[in-house]
Parts: structure tokens; C-alpha cells; sequence
């Protein structure tokens, strides 16, 4: 391990991993970003972004995600495509990474690592992933094998009505399974999904089972008041019931809370000085594009700041 470290490492290229190699490119720290198997994060699964600021005709979530890349290494940011952080070792700085195999050592770590699409954990959903169980409508939709069929989505929140006023452009009728009789999602999305006549809501029912063989061919839905069974014919099950934060390699070595996003001390300090974060991997209160920018821009100032502090 005779390279010298890292000023500032950046786990995760989604808009708080941009943001955070923007402002410390911008510091002259020369930041390298591990951009991890999905470069851009979950917004490359979006479509358009409409309350990202700036856009007042919305943008396409892969193209915003570029220009934040573009704009990050028009300052000197170094994006490392692909790159996957297997271990860390936070004990002692310089912090020691495990990158693809090789060894990395940095004096500044910034995560944000994001978050991925939580599971309903049936059986069934694992053996038919891919086969018609989707995590993704903008990415898998438009497949031939979804178009004029009737389609299920599974949630009661923005990212499920999102999905299903979608999906109405491709299947043949769009069922939203939810699990209460209220959705969750804001009132905006809401009131489109439930005056948009493709799609038919189905409340307080959750899922029991996905059907088919070597493909989906319906769900098994259970009524959770009335205590009823019904199957719905679909070829295709898209599952929006929110995520989980990415943060499994940090367990034990930095503060988090039950469900695993990491704690913030102070600002985007964790519990390990010179360790920072921002993002999803922190946030399950606001979870937008604006605010994980918003907090990529306070770890990079922070890291920024450390540093500066301790070459006087
Ligand atoms: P979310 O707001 O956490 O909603 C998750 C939904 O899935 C809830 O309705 C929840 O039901 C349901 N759910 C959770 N676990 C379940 C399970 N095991 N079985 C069945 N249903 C389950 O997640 P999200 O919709 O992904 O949104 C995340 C954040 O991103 C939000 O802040 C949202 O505003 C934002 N977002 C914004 C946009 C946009 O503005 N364009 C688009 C997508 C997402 P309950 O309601 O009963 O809890």
C-alpha cells in the first residue's frame, strides 16, 4: 500500500456523491468518486424530474445526473465508473478501502452510498425477479412483454404512483395494490393516479404471492380487513414500496440507527471524525434530489474544512 492517500474519497454518484465532488473539485482536493455498480444512482431510474430546481419544464433524471457528473469533472473530479467499495477499515486515518480488489487509503471519506429498492420478501418475488417482477418502470415498461397486458404495482407512495401513471402508456390497465385505503404518496401525484381512468386502485390488500411459472401470470391478493382472497391476472408485478438505505459494509464502524441509515453527529459529521455523509444513505425523513445535493454540498464544505484545519 505505497500509493499516498486520498485527500477526499466520495462513495456513491447520485446527486449527493455529485454534489460533494463539485464543491471539493471546486476546493482544488482533487476527489475521486467510487460511482459503485449504478452511476448516477436511483434518479437514472426516473423519468422526468419535476421538482428539481432550475428545470421549469422538468428534466430527464439520466440526463441531470450527467451534466452533475460533467460539471464535477469540469473541476478536476476524478469518477471511478464501476468502481465498488467491498471493505472499509474506519479505525484510524488515513481510512483504508477494499476498492475492486485493490487497496485505497484516503483522509477524508464522504458516503453516499444511497439507498435500493426494498423487497416485499416473498418467494415467489425472488424466483420471478425479472420474469415480470420489476423494481422499475421507466427502466422495464416499455418491454414487449408488458405492452397491452394488465399490469400490478405494489405501494401507495409517490414512487408507486409515479409507476403506475406510467405504466398506462404501455399495459393494457394498471392495478395499484396498496396495502391501506389512504395513499401516501403527495397530494399532487395522488390526485393524478386516482383520476386517471387505466388505473384501478385496490386498497387494503396486500400480496400474498406472485403466480407463474417461468414468467408472472398474476398475484395472489389478500384483503387484510375483510380477510379475502383474490387473484388478479398481470404480466408483470412492479414493486414501489420505498428502499432501503445502502450502508451494509459500514456496520459496526460508524453509528446508525435500526434500519441502517447512518447517523449524523453534527452537520454531515457520523460518529468517526473525518468520516462525513450525505444523501439517502442518512435521509429517511426528506429523500429528494434537492436536499441530497443540498447535503453533498455541506459534507464536501465540512471535509473541505478538516483538512484545511489540520495543513495550518
Ligand atoms: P415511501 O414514501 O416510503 O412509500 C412506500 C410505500 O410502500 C408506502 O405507501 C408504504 O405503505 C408501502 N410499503 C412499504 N413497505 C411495504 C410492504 N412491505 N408491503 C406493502 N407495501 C409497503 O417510498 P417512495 O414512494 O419510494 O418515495 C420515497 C421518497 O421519494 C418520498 O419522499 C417521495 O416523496 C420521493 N419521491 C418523489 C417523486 C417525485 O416527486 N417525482 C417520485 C418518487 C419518489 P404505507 O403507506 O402503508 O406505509
Amino acid at each position: 500500500m505505497s500509493q499516498e492517500p486520498e485527500q477526499i474519497v466520495i462513495i456513491g454518484s447520485g446527486c449527493a456523491g455529485l454534489t460533494a465532488a463539485l464543491y471539493s473539485a471546486r476546493a482544488q482536493l482533487a476527489p475521486t468518486v467510487l460511482t459503485g455498480a449504478m452511476p448516477g444512482g436511483l434518479l437514472t431510474t426516473t423519468s422526468i424530474v419535476e421538482n428539481y430546481p432550475g428545470f421549469p419544464e422538468g428534466i430527464d433524471g439520466t440526463e441531470l445526473m450527467i451534466n452533475m457528473q460533467q460539471q464535477a469533472e469540469r473541476f478536476g473530479a476524478n469518477v471511478k465508473f464501476g468502481s465498488t467499495v467491498e471493505a472499509v477499515d474506519l479505525s484510524e486515518r488515513p481510512f483504508k478501502l477494499t476498492v475492486d480488489g485493490e487497496p485505497m487509503q484516503t483522509q477524508t471519506l464522504i458516503i453516499a452510498s444511497g439507498a435500493g429498492h426494498r423487497h416485499l420478501g416473498l418467494d415467489s418475488e425472488a424466483r420471478l425477479d425479472k420474469k415480470g417482477v420489476t423494481y422499475c418502470a421507466t427502466c422495464d415498461g416499455a418491454l414487449p412483454m408488458f405492452r397491452d397486458q394488465p399490469l400490478v404495482v405494489v405501494g401507495g407512495g409517490d414512487s408507486a404512483c409515479e409507476e403506475a401513471t406510467f405504466l398506462t402508456r404501455f399495459g393494457s390497465k394498471v392495478y395499484l395494490v396498496h396495502r391501506r385505503d389512504e395513499l401516501r404518496a403527495s397530494k399532487i401525484m395522488a390526485e393524478r393516479t386516482l383520476e386517471n381512468d387505466k388505473i384501478e386502485m385496490v386498497w387494503d390488500s396486500e400480496v400474498e404471492e406472485i403466480l407463474g411459472d417461468d414468467k408472472v401470470s398474476g398475484v395472489r391478493l389478500r384483503n387484510n380487513k375483510t380477510e379475502t382472497e383474490q387473484t388478479v391476472e398481470c404480466a408483470g408485478v412492479f414493486v414501489a414500496i420505498g428502499h432501503v438505505p445502502n450502508t451494509q459494509i459500514f456496520k459496526e464502524q460508524l453509528e446508525m440507527d435500526d434500519a441502517g441509515y447512518i447517523t449524523r453527529i453534527e452537520g454531515a459529521q457520523t460518529s468517526v471524525p473525518g468520516v462525513f455523509v450525505a444523501g439517502d444513505c442518512s435521509d429517511k425523513v426528506y429523500r429528494q434530489a434537492v436536499t441530497a445535493a443540498g447535503m453533498g454540498c455541506a459534507a464536501a464544505i465540512e471535509a473541505e474544512r478538516l483538512l484545511a484545519s489540520e495543513s495550518q
